[in-house]
């Protein structure tokens, strides 16, 4: 057993793997029909997230599946949420979801807040008329500071229900932003935090970003202490990723637009600067790269992410249903393609083995921070054990918990409890992808480079 020092990789949120090449899947009503069975072997928590696949502006950065809004009329992005309402009441037919109750929605993209709040309503009252919410407590909703400050529709979505907002900050540098083609300016985002708190939400998480082109440790010290200033519930820290074939890759080797460049040593080093700096201001760390302030623990929709049944809605979304294991097609035209004869639009996917069901704890737990004794561990005790000596784990009576150490390499040590064949399909996934032109972490064609011009797809 190893750990791969070489370079800290990225956290997992999705196991099993889910692979366009080897997953596809052909009929969709075929691979969902064990929904039809009413399923009482595990927790009946539901977590519904509706992926809104648009952006007024395209960060250089960024490998989420988004289209830019004004490609697309009014009538289309109302269509398109009317096809999301459909997909919702496909599901709930299925006698799986008729003891599943609903715990926490989540808004996520593209940027959610980029549409008008009465879209946001009428998803939020389908989801009510469609699935049990009288347990829901949770809507979080993600945006964009330029467009989250208007104090009448921050007003609107509290009294639909909206319990949290999060938005990007990611650098308070106005060079660095412009350079990332980040819309939102810095006074939009103080602008922002005035106007959420007025609205009555109090949940307010936002996220920055280190290891960024020309940003350097004073300017990192600076973002933390200007997003600390600013006193939201919880900051989530994200170290840039840049994936192989894509504009912003060949933006960086190129060395025309930017002076400094992201490193793996800097990604190391700025972590760990910014999580100091955060714990000893007060915040407290509830996940590997999520901070809180008085004491919060994460948030519900973090920790039904990792354990719950999710339902997840719109183009690109994933799902995780008891062991089923799927994703939807990632483009709009694929997704209303399927959608608008009402077949559930789902691209690729996978049956979790029942082994693969129990090893998602021990492979997601990095994320979390700590595994709990009260799972059966018996078949990770060398693995643990190996982790205690390497002094990336450390045992307390009733958990295995992350060191300092530990929390720099999550990605690395949720690779250790992969099975072989997981391994071997992640790492072959990978290689295809790269190979085909693909986008590695949706294996579709955001961000790619596809010719010599340089010039993004789009
Ligand atoms: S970072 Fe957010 S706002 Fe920027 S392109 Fe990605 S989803 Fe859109």
């Amino acid at each position: 057993m190893t750990v791969n020092y070489s370079k800290s990789l990225t956290p997992l949120y999705v196991y099993p793997k889910i692979c366009k090449y080897t997953d596809k899947i052909d009929e969709a009503e075929k691979f969902v029909s064990p929904l039809n069975y009413l399923d009482t072997e595990i927790n009946e928590e539901l977590l519904i997230y509706i992926h809104i696949p648009f952006c007024k502006n395209l960060c250089l950065y960024c490998a989420y599946y988004k289209e830019q809004t004004n490609k697309y009329s009014e009538k289309e992005i109302n269509t398109l949420v009317n096809y999301f309402i459909d997909e919702l009441r496909l599901y709930s037919k299925y006698n799986f979801f008729s003891n599943k109750k609903v715990k926490a929605i989540q808004f996520g993209g593209g940027t959610p807040s980029d549409i008008s709040t009465e879209l946001i309503a009428k998803l939020i009252s389908a989801i009510h008329k469609y699935f049990d919410t009288s347990e829901c407590k949770f809507i979080g909703l993600e945006g964009n500071a330029s467009s989250l400050n208007e104090l009448d529709r921050l007003i609107k979505l509290k009294s639909y229900g909206v319990t949290k907002i999060s938005f990007g900050i990611q650098t308070f540098n106005e060079t660095i932003r412009k350079k990332l083609n980040i819309n939102a300016k810095v006074e939009d985002i103080y602008e922002t935090m005035d106007k959420i708190k007025k609205a009555g939400i109090h949940q307010i998480a936002v996220d920055i970003m280190y290891n960024l082109p020309d940003q350097n440790q004073e300017q990192l010290l600076n973002d933390i202490k200007n997003c600390i200033a600013l006193r939201p519930e919880y900051i989530d820290l994200y170290g840039l990723n840049i994936f192989p074939n894509t504009y912003f890759k060949n933006i960086i080797d190129e060395r025309k637009v930017f002076d400094e460049f992201p490193d793996d040593k800097k990604n190391i080093e700025y972590y760990q600067m910014a999580k100091k700096v955060l714990l000893d201001s007060g915040y407290n760390q509830s996940m590997v790269f999520t901070f809180t302030r008085n004491g919060l623990e994460s948030s519900i929709y973090e920790r039904l992410f990792f354990s719950a049944n999710v339902l997840g809605i719109g183009p690109s979304a994933r799902s995780y249903l008891n062991g089923l294991n799927f994703r939807n097609y990632s483009t709009i035209e694929d997704y209303r393609r399927y959608i608008s004869k009402l077949i559930l639009p789902i691209e690729c996917g996978n049956y979790a083995s029942e082994d693969e069901k129990a090893d998602r704890k021990t492979v997601f737990f990095p994320n979390l921070l700590k595994y709990s004794k009260q799972n059966d561990y018996e078949k990770w005790k060398e693995h643990f054990a190996f982790l205690i000596k390497e002094g990336l784990v450390k045992e307390s009576a009733d958990a295995f918990e992350l060191t300092d150490e530990g929390c720099i390499w999550p990605g690395n040590i949720s690779r250790l409890f992969f099975s072989n064949l997981q391994i071997e399909k992640h790492n072959s996934s990978f290689f295809e992808s790269v190979v085909r032109n693909d986008n590695p972490y949706n294996q579709d064609k955001m961000g790619i480079m596809i010719n010599k011009n340089n010039t993004k797809y789009e």
